[in-house]
């Protein structure tokens, strides 16, 4: 049975020339990068030269790029780093980020005394760009309350008695391009608006480095995050962007790693591994880019015609390599859909990785559709190079058939 994967926003197959880079590393590459003997520099050199040709692409300085173990773990650091070490005490973020960041915000406003804000977000899955300035503004307006029983709260001066004042500093999170529904948002418009309010900007970049330009000398940026395995990387790394002179912290301790940001034992394999992943894909871009978009506008077309009164969850200008979509199938034919695709070899998903194959509606469908929407079936169908006009009709003759 033919197998089609159109699952790749939960992660991508490797790149034979990335599998080409890793064994060799694995087998001839083997010294710590910690070492001073030949081996050892040899590495080191393979992990510099990496990190460079990382920050090329993205128009980085090569300090700015910090290795780590994954996404997740690159969101967790800066969030945490941001409350911790660099005093934030307000994060501005929306409901519909990746658990990633959304676990990561509400676990940190349980262990400190933060103020968390969600951005209202459109019914086509936007960001409502009116209303983080309108949160934004509201800021300077905010003042702790020192009451007696020592409990802090943040409070609107005006319910401010005892006039306490300490001047909040903000973050702002707000993903790149959503992993669900493909949505892009303006970095740079954001960005503008952080700098603007004096707020810092962390966005979550895991769907969108590899897959579109980026240039970050030139975004008012101070935080970023990729992970190799969206862009036919390996799986287990990933890195940060951290601005110059930023103060962020260690999430933990140990060597001098990462200068100190990230201690272990660097995974050069993996490391040289996402180098050339994404130096292969910024390469290709443009080709590749053209390629999966054809195939995104044939899959519409195709659900025009066998599923009329089908809906895009999200916005139709959405990244080229995700589509959200709501199929009008019956309540019996709703749980297995997914069950159902598989048995024919075709692997989709029904909302972001973890809940793939789960019936418990996705957090992201949670804020943009009715209840009744909910319910019904709603599949992404995530594209990459590697696919083919046959996936499709393969899906399309899949879909018919449940
Ligand atoms: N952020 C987004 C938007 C993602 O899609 C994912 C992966 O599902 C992650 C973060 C987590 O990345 P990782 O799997 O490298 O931890």
């Amino acid at each position: 049975m033919k197998k089609v994967y159109l699952d790749n926003a939960s992660t991508t197959q490797l790149r034979p020339e990335v599998v080409q880079e890793m064994t060799k590393v694995l087998s001839e590459d083997y010294g710590n990068p910690s070492s001073t003997h030949s081996l050892g520099r040899n590495s080191k050199s393979i992990l510099e030269l990496s990190r460079k040709a990382i920050a090329k692409q993205l128009n980085a300085s090569a300090q700015e790029i910090i290795f780590t173990s994954c996404g997740t773990e690159a969101n967790n650091w800066i969030l945490r780093s941001a409350v911790k070490d660099l005093k934030v005490k307000r994060i501005i973020t929306s409901k519909i980020e990746h658990h990633a960041v959304l676990h990561t915000v509400q676990s940190l406003q349980n262990e400190f005394d933060i103020q968390v804000d969600y951005v209202a977000v459109k019914p086509n899955g936007e960001i409502d760009m009116s209303d983080l300035v309108d949160l934004l503004s509201q800021e300077t307006h905010f003042t702790r309350k020192i009451s007696s029983d020592k409990m802090k709260k943040w409070v609107p001066d005006d319910q401010n008695l005892n006039n306490s004042t300490e001047e909040i500093k903000t973050l702002v999170s707000l993903m790149h391009v959503n992993n669900e529904i493909g949505t892009v948002l303006d970095v740079d418009k954001v960005g503008r608006i952080c700098e603007q309010y004096n707020a810092l900007f962390h966005s979550d970049m895991v769907q969108s480095v590899g897959k579109t330009e980026i240039d970050l000398q030139h975004l008012h940026i101070d935080f970023m995050v990729a992970s190799a395995h969206k862009f036919h990387g390996p799986k287990g790394v990933g890195f940060a962007f951290v601005k110059k002179n930023s103060g962020l912290q260690p999430l933990f301790y140990g060597g001098e790693q990462e200068k100190g940001l990230r201690p272990g034992t660097e995974a050069v394999h993996q490391i040289a591994g996402m180098a050339k992943a994404l130096d292969v894909s910024y390469t290709n871009l443009e080709t590749e880019r053209n390629h999966i978009s054809d195939l995104k506008n044939y899959l519409i077309t195709q659900l025009e015609i066998e599923f009329p009164s089908f809906v895009i969850n999200g916005t139709s200008d959405g990244i080229y390599t995700i589509l959200n979509v709501l199929l009008p199938f019956s309540d019996d034919k709703t749980a297995m859909i997914l069950f159902n695709l598989d048995m024919k070899g075709i692997a989709a998903s029904r909302g972001s990785a973890c809940q793939s194959g789960s019936i418990k509606p996705s957090h992201v469908l949670a804020e943009m559709l009715s209840n009744e929407d909910l319910k019904k079936p709603s599949l992404r169908i995530s594209f990459s190079h590697f696919n083919t006009k046959e996936d499709i009709d393969l899906l399309i003759f899949g879909l018919k058939s449940i």
